[in-house]
């Protein structure tokens, strides 16, 4: 019977779906997140969770020739790349892939499954062969989403002939992998640069927290709001008071959850030891954003955002040529994709964790943001400054003050030897 370590157990969901005396449900911990639980009443011990559990199968993933990632001797590719059509990299996360993928995949009648909110705000994967289902799985979500019955439903559409693109956090992509035991022609796998995730029950503590402080109903929310805040993120929550509805933008580093999550103080155990925070990546082809692009190519606009992506087998790589006509692409490495952290390390979980989920789930979601609260009222007019100008503007302003300041240091500097 499958034994569940608490610190490792990463509630990719494989073990309950595979299950076939469902004696293995889904619970979920004190903090809300979620945990398979046997039922021994229920087990016969035909040891098919221990199969599929990822953790007990050695290496996560696919089984890697190098440190470099190679796999199947197939070396890893790395892109800098952002969508051409100006819409679609306004609306998405980074460099737009994921919609440009979803939509070549659903044009050609497959499906595909990922993570969005239901009209409660419950994080679900689900099924989807339309343009607007594939909406609401845009942007980044903070969230580990629930993945009940998705394993199955995708096997079955495999089975079908239909094809498959899931996406997903690493974990919940190699979950499915094991599940299905076997790799499928028509399947596509596109998992992400994760950072961690927060639970459901999270979540929802902060939308009711905010919902407080708006004296509305939260009716959308998006953590990714290029429209105000250009690459640089921030959130857009959209609320109803009374018959009227609002709009209301916050700065990725004025906003709690983010910063919070950012800081490692919400996260699932599992997330400060994750396996999956290194080159050999399970899907076939990997997602994330493109950090400090400008150093590692100075020749590739950043405006708009860039998304970083992990070709890792030749079905990744097929996918991406496909899109040629549709992205701008820069060819890149392993060292300058790796300052986006997620591919070399895993998050650090803060110190701090335990209190502040404690706060949380003591009717305390203000103690806990006040830890992150940003302080001084200069410091807000700067990070609305840097938040509000356009990308350009701001990155030649930041450049302008950190010359400018080292300038004065340095006359300071001679100023004083020359007065001694
Ligand atoms: S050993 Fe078999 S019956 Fe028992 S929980 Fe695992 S899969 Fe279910
Ligand atoms: S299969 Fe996934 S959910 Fe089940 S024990 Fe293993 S890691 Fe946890
Ligand atoms: S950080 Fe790792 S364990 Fe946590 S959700 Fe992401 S892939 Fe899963």
């Amino acid at each position: 019977m499958l034994k569940i370590d608490h610190k490792q157990c990463t509630g990719c969901g494989a073990c309950i779906e595979a299950c076939p005396q469902l004696a293995a449900v889904k619970i979920r911990d004190r903090y809300k997140f979620i945990y398979p639980s046997i039922d021994p009443q229920r087990c016969d011990d035909c040891g098919r969770c221990e199969e599929v559990c990822p953790l007990l199968c050695g290496q996560p993933g696919k089984p890697s020739d190098g440190a470099d990632g190679a796999q199947d001797g197939f070396r890893p590719l790395y892109f800098a790349a952002k969508a051409r059509d100006r819409a679609v990299l306004t609306d998405s996360h980074a460099g737009g892939l994921f919609f440009l993928i979803g939509k070549r995949v659903t044009a050609q009648g497959g499906a595909v499954y990922g993570c969005a909110f239901d009209e409660n705000f419950h994080p679900r994967h689900i099924r989807t062969s339309s343009l607007t289902g594939l909406e609401g799985m845009r942007g980044c979500k903070p969230v580990q989403s629930d993945t009940d019955g998705i394993f199955a439903s995708v096997r079955a559409d495999l089975e079908k002939g239909v094809t498959v693109l899931f996406t997903g956090t690493p974990c919940q992509c190699d979950g499915l992998r094991h599940f299905l035991g076997k790799d499928y022609d028509n399947l596509i796998v596109a998992d992400m640069l994760c950072g961690g995730v927060t639970s459901e029950g999270v979540f929802h503590r902060y939308l009711h927290w905010r919902e407080q402080r708006l004296g509305g109903r939260i009716r959308d929310i998006r953590f990714e709001n290029k429209r105000a805040f250009g690459h640089s993120g921030g959130t857009r929550v959209i609320f109803r008071r009374g018959k009227l509805r609002y709009l209301l933008s916050t700065p990725a580093p004025m906003d709690s959850l983010m910063q919070m999550w950012k800081n490692g103080a919400i996260l699932r155990r599992s997330c400060g030891n994750c396996p999956y925070a290194c080159p050999e990546r399970v899907g076939d082809i990997s997602l994330g954003r493109f950090v400090n692009l400008r150093r590692a190519h100075p020749d590739f606009s950043y405006a708009g955002g860039v998304s970083l992506v992990v070709v890792s087998t030749p079905k990744g790589k097929a996918l991406l040529d496909e899109l040629a006509d549709e992205v701008d692409l820069a060819p890149s490495d392993l060292t300058r994709a790796s300052r986006n952290r997620r591919l070399t390390a895993p998050v650090r979980q803060s110190r701090y964790r335990k209190e502040r989920l404690d706060e949380i789930f003591s009717g305390r979601f203000d103690a806990a943001a006040d830890a992150f609260r940003v302080r001084g009222m200069l410091s807000r007019i700067m990070i609305w400054c840097r938040w509000l100008l356009p990308d350009r503007v701001a990155i030649g302003f930041g450049r302008a003050v950190r010359r400018g300041s080292a300038f004065l240091a340095d006359r300071m500097s001679l100023f004083a030897r020359k007065k001694k």
